[in-house]
This record gives structure tokens, sequence and C-alpha cells, in this order.
């Protein structure tokens, strides 16, 4: 019989789930709301409920959970994850797993979707940094086909590396971190102080040679009116020339250049991978990276390294969920032979 292999992203908003058959088709996918307000039995009768309707097509063979902030080895959350009322120490692993019928393996999303992305390279990568930019800055390692978690599964927390001390001002409660000046929502916000001639603190991280008064600028006039910014209208301004989009953009890149070349400093990865909704509608800042990485980072570092364009796009981490979930019951030439097979069939590449 097929093996079926489910994965589940847990997010503040909503909660994702897939099923993958052994030859790589995507068999169902569910997306529900997160109760997150009404605590952990209501958000674990939710992702109970996702289950159930998941396993509809069939017995499942492995789970894969992703979710943000910090997990121990026996699945249980530990730290404020999800913005989730009680959801520390939820024993998550072990309540799933009886639910599901089947192993269950819960890990922090990035490094899911670290995984997800290795196992995409697994023929020619033995040691993958990811860095997701999406609503923050989320980032993991693979070394061949193991995932480098550290204390509670926190390991790779590259957005909030500190790349411009005393700088902006991040959810995590420090100055300066990566995620505050190159996340979806910063890159609005940034977007929004320039306009509106507030110090947007960019420090050293101000680019030479551009036009501050913004002059004929679309975007600026947006957020005048007092539109709400992401970096999805700045982006959508960029490709127009828009003077303010431009200057934005040039700050957003310079903050994932440090934050990728502390990665290759501390990692030394064959390859570096950047994802997140932010990348989908702005590739060249990952494709930028190699020209900036020489001047920021030892020459061994940087030459050893490749770097790509995430082939998951934003569903690395549901993707990456249901592969790690696989990889705990199948052989490596199996898993690679899945997560080939899983690309193909989606044609998430070629988008
Ligand atoms: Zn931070």
């Amino acid at each position: 019989m097929d093996r079926l292999y489910a994965g589940i992203d847990i997010g503040g908003q909503s909660l994702k789930g897939i099923v993958l058959d052994q030859a790589g088709n995507l068999r169902i996918e569910a997306v529900r709301s997160t109760p997150a307000r009404e605590g952990r039995e209501a958000v674990l009768r939710s992702i109970a409920n996702l289950i159930t309707e998941l396993s509809q097509i069939g017995t499942l063979a492995s789970l894969g959970v992703g979710t943000p902030g910090g997990v121990d080895k026996k699945g249980v959350i530990v730290g404020m994850a999800a913005n989730i009322d009680g959801w520390e120490g939820t024993e998550l692993g072990e309540a799933l797993s009886e639910v599901a019928g089947a192993p269950c393996v819960v890990r922090n999303d990035a490094n899911m979707a670290a995984f997800a992305e290795w196992s995409a390279r697994s023929n020619n990568s033995s040691a993958l940094l990811f860095i997701g930019l999406g609503t923050g800055i989320g980032g993991g390692f693979v070394e061949d086909g193991r995932i480098l978690g550290g204390c509670n599964d926190r390991a790779v927390e590259i957005g909030h590396c500190v790349i411009e001390p005393g700088g902006r001002s991040c959810a995590c409660g420090i100055s300066g971190c990566a995620e505050a000046y190159a996340s979806g929502p910063s890159i609005g916000r940034i977007a929004a102080d320039l306009a509106l001639g507030r110090d947007a603190r960019l420090g050293s991280l101000e680019p030479q040679g551009f036009e501050k008064s913004f002059e004929g600028s679309a975007l600026a006039a947006r957020a005048r009116a007092g539109e709400d910014l992401n970096a999805r209208d700045v982006y959508a301004a960029y490709v127009t020339g828009d003077p303010l989009a431009r200057l934005v953009d040039a700050v957003a890149q310079a903050a994932l250049a440090r934050a990728a070349a502390i990665g290759l400093a501390l990692l030394a990865p064959d390859t570096l991978v950047v994802g997140g909704g932010v990348i989908e509608g702005a590739p060249h800042l990952c494709s930028n990276l190699q020209e900036l990485l020489p001047n920021l980072v030892y020459r061994d570092a940087w030459k050893d390294c490749r770097v790509e364009k995430a082939r998951f796009l934003h569903k690395a981490g549901l993707y990456g969920a249901a592969l790690y979930g696989a990889a705990q019951i199948e052989s490596r030439k199996n898993l690679t032979a899945l997560a080939a097979r899983v690309l193909e069939l989606s044609l998430m590449e070629r988008h």
C-alpha cells in the first residue's frame, strides 16, 4: 500500500496541513485558522481536527510538525511561541502522534523549511543554510540530513543577529536585529518612516547617493495618506523606479547581506538558500548577495558557497514538515527521490 506522509505548519494565524504520497503527489491540502486567543485546548482540538481531515485519504505513515519558537527533543513547546495563550509546556509530539496514529516529530518551523530545501539538493549539498524573509526572518542549517537544533531547536535565529547596534527596535526586545530591517513588515515600516520624515534609524545601513525628498514617489504619497505599507507595496513600487522604494530596497539588501555574512562565517555552508514571501516579490535580494558577500566575510567562506533562491518558495516550512516526517521512516535515497518528485509535480521551481 502507498505510504502517506503528513506535514503540518502551525502559525499564529493559521494551521496548514498537507499529505504527500510515495510518488510525490500532493494528495490533500487543508487550512484552518488558529484559535490562538482561545488557548491551548482549543488550538490542540483544531490541530486534531486538521489531522482527522488529512487522514480521510488513508492511514498516515508519518507526521512532521513545524512550530514557531522553541521545542525540546520530546516535542514539548518551550518559550512563548506563536502568541498562543498557554502554549508553553504543551506536549505536542505525544498528543499529535496519538491522534495521527503515526510517529510524530515536532521541530522549529524555519528548521523544517531548511530541511525541505536541503532535501531538494541532498545530492550536491552537505551543508545548507536557509534564510527566510517573511513576517519575520527565520533561519535553519542542515548538515548531511541533520538539522542543527541547538538548545530547544532555537539554533540559527539569524533574523535576531544584531547588524546595526542601537538601530530599529525588534519584536524580540533588542535593537538593530536584521529582522527589523529586512522582514516584510519592517520593509513597509521603513518606507513609511522615511516618507513621513521620521528617524528610520538606518545608521550605517543608510545607502549613499539617494535623494531624500522622494519627489514623484507614489509610495511616499501612499504613506503620507496614512496607508499601512508592507514589502509587497514597496516592491510593486520598486519595479516602476519609485525613488523611495529604491532606497528602502538598498537598506533591506544591505541588512540581509550582513546577516548572511554572519551565517557564512559561523556555519560555512556550501549552499545558502534565501526564501520566504519577500523574496518571491524581490528575487534580486537573493541574486545580488553573491556580489555583496565578498565585502562582508572572509574569502574561503563565500568562494565555496552557492547562493540560490528557495525551490519550495513560501511553502518550504509546510513541505519540510512532511519531508522531515518521511525522513524518520525512509532511507536517504528514498527521501531524495521523494523531494525531487514533489518539486517536479508541483512545478514550484518554475514560478
Ligand atoms: Zn530581534
